[in-house]
């Protein structure tokens, strides 16, 4: 495995990949990796001759209000289990290889970024848009791997790539879950014992929503909350079902299908969760 700390060490590392003719799989993260991270890198490990892995937390998707500093780093185990995923290149760039001096191009995905986390996280999405597409003109990879759990950053992504025509293909990959339902996230090791017991709510919610697909999107919603509700400490954000994949508001659920989406606050910690409904 072979570790680039900047943008030059990682040219010199893709270019003979490249003239090889050798596809690359990518899976950009920010780090304090998972089994959900793992699934994403042993698919691309599967499906391209070489896979690079991006660790960097991004300041550009961070709002004022949000702690970057808080969020959790973790590059020896990072490393590790990347090593027993069989990645070929590990780059972890510093913030001046991502965006260097006088940086000023900034990517806006209009529409599919403002509902849903567009709403509470303005900036957000912009920030995402750019630094992903930043990767992708560094790396230059065949396919890059994206998880549901973060629904609306494919979303947004697979439209960016859409509009623009670049040439990598987006693959999405299913949410990862603990066995009660709770979707793996970096930031669930902030939950307290007390709070980990109540975070399978959020996806118990979900499922009950999905039960109920042939009602009206308020019965539906109603039935989510009902059951959000059973757990007072759990602070939802937000609880939609919008169209698949603009993510337009709808009445009810058409062949299209949609995506049952929930934001919601245990303590300090932000969840988030989905589920792409059939009609
Ligand atoms: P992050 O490091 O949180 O920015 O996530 C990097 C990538 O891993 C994104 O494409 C996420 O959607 C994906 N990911 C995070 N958690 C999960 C999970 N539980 N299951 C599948 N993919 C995930």
């Amino acid at each position: 495995m072979i570790f680039c700390r900047t943008y030059e060490e990682l040219r010199a590392t893709l270019d003979p990949v490249a003239k090889n003719g050798e596809e690359i799989g990518f899976v950009p993260t920010m780090g304090a990796l998972h089994q959900g991270h793992a699934a994403l890198l042993e698919r691309s490990v599967r499906e391209n001759a070489r896979t690079v892995l991006s660790i960097f937390v991004n300041p550009t998707q961070f709002g004022p209000k949000e702690d970057i500093a808080r969020y959790p780093r973790n590059l020896e185990a990072d490393l590790k289990l990347a090593e027993a995923c069989r990645v070929d290149v590990v780059y972890h760039p510093s913030v001046e290889d991502i965006y260097p001096e006088g940086f000023s191009t900034f990517i806006e995905v209009e529409g599919v970024s403002a509902p849903l986390c567009g709403e509470f996280r303005p900036g957000h999405f912009r920030g995402v848009a750019t630094v992903v597409f930043q990767f992708f003109s560094q790396v230059l990879p065949q396919r890059a791997y994206f998880g549901q759990k973060d629904i609306q950053q494919c979303l947004v992504l697979s439209k960016m790539v859409k509009d623009v025509r670049l040439p990598v293909e987006l693959v999405l990959a299913p949410t990862v879950r603990e066995s009660d339902g709770l979707a793996l996230s970096s930031r669930n090791r902030y939950l307290s014992v007390e709070e980990r017991e109540i975070a399978p709510v959020v996806y118990r919610a979900l499922q009950a929503g999905t039960k109920l697909r042939e009602k009206s999107v308020p019965a539906i919603l109603a039935e989510v909350q009902r059951v959000l509700a059973e757990a007072p400490k759990l602070k939802p954000q937000y609880v939609e079902l919008l169209s698949f994949p603009e993510l337009k508001k709808i009445d009810t659920l058409g062949p299209e299908g949609g995506v049952l989406a929930i934001a919601a606050y245990l303590g300090d910690t932000r969840l988030i969760d989905n589920l792409i409904l059939r009609g």
